[in-house]
């Protein structure tokens, strides 16, 4: 049995991915309008109706901008904790400026694993500046697939949850020069830069020479900036990070996920 991702969206101005198993598809964030949202899954050949859930890591707005619209167009559970629910409610108003909620909503725990069909998620506290801000693994038929993007660094246990997998979406953000030197405001550099801010080209580049296992059939880089990274430095640090390790090097399908468009679905398994 295989699982198949597909990114249709991935930065600052929206992140979005939709995963399938052989029974069961369902929706990472929701940080693209639903328009949005159901054109590009169209366009990369996947049934919007097919979705059961959509899963949220965290209230920032490139999370979660079409969610209120998409939950209800779509009828399906959304899965967030409860921290990032009320988080989220405090700043979501509906359109008579009344505060919002979803009808269909589960609550989960970082650390704590739990079932959409047979997809198993298992949601982990990364170190980003939200209430409760989540990455996930998901494991369907004996293949696990690791999201980790917002964080400002890898702590052991994030690398811990991330063992293991057969592919991997993990942040590229920023070229840490490029951020010095850019057109942000001092304190918005700084937030990013933080231990709660986003992850550098050259803190992946230390993971993949480091820590990672090389066990991914495919790595993606997400969440590039489009201000303080260039998509050919965030490929060009990570490759050369991996090819101090060929064999990894040579195993793992290098891709860079798009702000304005879907990446072609990659199967694994
Ligand atoms: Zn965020
Ligand atoms: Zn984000």
């Amino acid at each position: 049995m295989s699982v198949r991702m597909t990114v249709l969206a991935s930065g600052s101005r929206g992140n979005c991915t939709v995963l399938s198993s052989s029974g069961t598809s369902i929706l990472v964030d929701a940080g693209i309008s639903c328009r949005e949202t159901i054109k590009r899954m169209k366009a990369a050949g996947e049934d919007p109706h097919q979705l059961k859930a959509i899963v949220i890591s965290h209230e920032h707005s490139d999370h979660v901008a079409g969610l209120q619209v998409l939950a209800k167009k779509l009828k399906v559970p959304v899965y967030m904790s409860e921290a990032t629910y009320q988080s989220w409610r405090k700043y979501t108003h509906d359109a008579e400026d009344k505060p919002v909620t979803l009808e269909r909503r589960e609550h989960f725990h970082a650390g704590r694993s739990f079932s959409i069909g047979d997809i198993t998620v298992t949601p982990f506290t990364i170190p980003h500046d939200a209430a409760d801000p989540c990455g996930f693994t998901f494991k369907a038929g004996g293949v696990k697939i690791g999201i980790a993007t917002d964080l400002g660094y890898l702590p052991f246990s994030v690398k811990d949850h991330l063992r293991n997998c057969d592919g991997l979406v993990i942040e590229s953000n920023h070229d840490l020069e490029m951020l010095r030197n850019g057109p942000y405001p001092w304190m918005v550099k700084q937030r990013v830069m933080s231990r709660v801010g986003h992850l550098s080209n050259s803190a992946l580049a230390e993971f993949l020479q480091t820590d990672y296992d090389g066990n991914a059939a495919f790595l993606v880089l997400a969440h590039l900036s489009e201000h303080n990274n260039h998509p050919e430095l965030a490929r060009e640090t990570a490759y050369r990070a991996l090819g101090t390790r060929l064999s990894l090097f040579q195993s793992s399908a290098l891709t860079l996920a798009q702000q304005d468009q879907p990446l072609q679905p990659i199967c694994v398994g």
